[in-house]
């Protein structure tokens, strides 16, 4: 089984329906160690995808994540947007077929985590969404080496992203807003990194379907 552009859209379907889900919620996680926007900055942007996708002519899943990407860049506000916009711009970049098989599903999460790292320059550990990215390259990687079909490739990075959210709760920031402070961003999950894990769950959800 392969994956192709009926993914994609439902892929990004899905995240335009988690992101106006969990708004509130990622609004409480930023509000405690950030300013309080990320989900609504993360709403605009895949409302924005929404609207742009339904009159888009795609022709393949890059072209589908290539749109995502520029809407991003353009419309989210703060640093999750050029951040995220880069993950699926390089992810877009690596679709050369038009069905995606486990192969190219972990090159493309490889160059979306690659994406953000070139940008933001944090490496795991440090409170942000590369907590989420970071584990679900590496089970993704896993999966497809012990030959897994594509739906549980994204599955087993769907769920180290969960994981790897839920993690960041004791760690101290040590890049972007919540850095700055310090100690008491102790105890408090980084936003980024769960909507990230939300994202990655749709991709699995709707390969799954
Ligand atoms: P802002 O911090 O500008 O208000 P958002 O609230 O939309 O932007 O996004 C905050 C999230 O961005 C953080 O929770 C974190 O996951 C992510 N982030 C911030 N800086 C970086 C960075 N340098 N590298 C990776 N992710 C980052
Ligand atoms: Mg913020």
């Amino acid at each position: 089984m392969t994956l192709g552009k009926d993914w994609a859209i439902a892929w990004i379907e899905g995240c335009v329906k988690t992101v106006s889900e969990h708004r509130e919620e990622l609004i409480e996680l930023d509000r405690a160690i950030g300013d309080g926007d990320h989900g609504e900055n993360l709403d605009r942007g895949f409302t924005a995808v929404k609207s742009k996708l339904s009159s888009a002519d795609v022709s393949n899943s890059g072209d589908v994540l290539k749109l995502v990407a520029t809407t991003l860049m353009s419309t989210v506000g703060g640093a999750s947007g050029p951040l995220l916009g880069t993950a699926f711009l390089r992810a877009a970049k690596e679709v050369t077929a038009e069905n995606l098989g486990p192969r190219d599903l972990v090159a493309m999460l490889e160059a979306g985590l690659a994406g953000i790292q070139a940008r933001g320059k944090a490496d795991e550990g440090e409170k942000t969404m590369v907590d989420a990215w970071a584990p679900a390259v590496r089970a993704a990687e896993k999966a497809a080496k012990d030959g897994l079909a594509p739906e549980a490739v994204l599955r087993a990075a769907a769920d180290a992203a969960q994981a790897g959210a839920v993690a960041t709760g004791p760690l101290k920031a040590t890049k972007g807003r919540a850095s700055y402070l310090g100690e008491r961003s102790i105890g408090h999950r980084d936003p980024g990194a769960t909507s990230s894990a939300y994202l990655l769950e749709e991709a699995a959800k709707a390969a799954e379907k």
